[in-house]
């Protein structure tokens, strides 16, 4: 596969104050359609680390994307420094004048006189036209490598990224058309969907793991001549029930369509979660079918407030425990006349944690029409995991049992 390289060019980026996310989605994309990242670089505005890294990743990859400094301000720098390192002079490109005056024209605004620099490129740079910002891009053919210059701003380069990259160095490497089938997987690690999947790869078979906190995706990217259906249901085989959709939405999402598809209500009623759930659950747009209320229930006095959990139940058993659980998820669908009651108990931490119960322990409960089920789970995380995995188990108790499977 050939190489690329990605440098991600300005000052800001090197203090720290704003993250490279540049490099990231180029990587990915690229990645998708048959390419290899080879090296991220980040580089300030200073000239000679500029020049330096570009000649560098022209002589050891064929495919080099720079995103960042094409504007007018005397820190945008990445021209000047890619006739420096590819002993080109400086002109203006009359294709690229034309261009950013043309982006002043159709905003009826003055040309500043500052902007003519940026159309000021390596003399056998090819411009390529940005069609959302002033700076135009360009392409340089430098031995065997292509370099391609590209604006800052993200949304700029991406769609800079998907009309002319991404359509010439198809062309250019000659890569097949590929699918990408991404398969949603709730309640297993990346680590372990990996081992899992061991030995699955094969000739135009080829997959990638994604962490999605707390969902993990596996992707297969597919030559166009394969049958999707029949290796899905082969991951299926390798992967179970963890399974909860195959280019789908979230979660959440998923289990919001059993609850419409079968004409039934939901209300939650949190501890640890604060409203969490709920709130995923009310993020999906029609939510309102099926999503009727919730209750946040941090302290003990509230559990018996809006459930209706019995004070002594909690004394016996602690407010994090099966039985409190359970009586949650039954008090909520009662209280407020669900068809499901989900109702989670437990210690995010940092604190709160003693030795029968440490910090990460969950009792998870769904109340239905023909019982109630219940799940201990273990998260061996920090408060804020603890609380998005927590979400993702209580969400995935539902939907296993909605498809018949507890
Ligand atoms: P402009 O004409 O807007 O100046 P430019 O090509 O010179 O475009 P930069 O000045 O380098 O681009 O960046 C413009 C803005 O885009 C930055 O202030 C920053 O908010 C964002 N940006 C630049 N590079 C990155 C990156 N690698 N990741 C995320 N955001 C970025
Ligand atoms: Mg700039």
């Amino acid at each position: 596969m050939p190489r690329f390289d990605v440098i991600s060019q300005g000052e800001e980026l090197l203090s720290g104050s704003t993250v490279d996310t540049n490099a990231g989605w180029v990587c990915h994309e690229l990645a998708q359609i048959g390419l290899e990242p080879g090296r991220v670089t980040v580089v300030g505005d200073v000239l000679d680390d500029i020049r330096d890294v570009l000649g560098e990743s022209a002589a050891r990859v064929p495919v080099v994307i720079c995103t960042g400094g094409l504007g007018p301000t005397s820190d945008d720098l990445t021209s000047e420094a890619a006739a420096a390192a590819f002993g080109q002079a400086l002109a203006t490109n009359a294709e690229a004048l034309a261009q950013v005056e043309e982006r002043y024209r159709a905003r009826k605004r003055e040309m500043p006189p500052a902007n003519r620099k940026q159309a000021v490129l390596p003399t056998e740079a090819t411009v390529l036209e940005n069609r959302l910002g002033t700076a135009p891009g360009f392409r340089m053919e430098i031995g065997g490598a292509v370099l391609y210059f590209l604006p800052g701003v993200p949304y700029e380069m991406k769609a800079m990224v998907m009309e002319h990259v991404i359509p010439e160095l198809r062309a250019r490497f000659a890569l097949p058309p590929r699918r990408t089938v991404v398969i949603r997987c709730m309640g297993i690690a990346e680590s372990v969907a990996a081992q899992k999947m061991e030995g699955f790869e094969r000739a135009g078979v080829i997959v990638g793991y994604r962490a999605h906190m707390p969902e993990v995706h596996v992707k297969l990217h597919l030559a166009p001549e394969l049958d999707g259906a029949a290796l899905v249901l082969e991951v299926r085989e390798r992967l179970g029930n963890v399974i909860f959709g195959v280019d789908c939405g979230p979660l959440a999402e998923v289990v919001g369509q059993h609850l419409r598809a079968r004409g039934e209500t939901i209300a939650t009623a949190e501890s640890c979660t604060a409203g969490r759930i709920a709130a995923a659950l009310g993020a999906i747009p029609g939510a309102s079918d099926y999503l009727l209320g919730g209750a946040v229930v941090y302290s003990n006095a509230e559990k018996v407030r809006q459930c209706g959990v019995d004070p002594d139940l909690i004394a016996a058993h602690g407010a994090v425990s099966e039985p409190v659980a359970r009586a949650l998820a039954e008090g909520i669908r009662a209280q407020v006349g669900t068809t499901w009651g989900l109702a989670v108990t437990g210690i995010a931490g940092p604190s709160g944690g003693s030795p029968d119960k440490p910090v990460g322990t969950v009792h998870l409960a769904l109340a239905g029409p023909s019982g109630t089920t219940h799940r201990k789970i273990s998260l061996p995380f920090e408060r804020e995991r603890v609380l998005t995995f927590t979400v993702g188990a209580a969400l995935d108790l539902l939907r296993r049992t909605l498809e018949g499977d507890t």
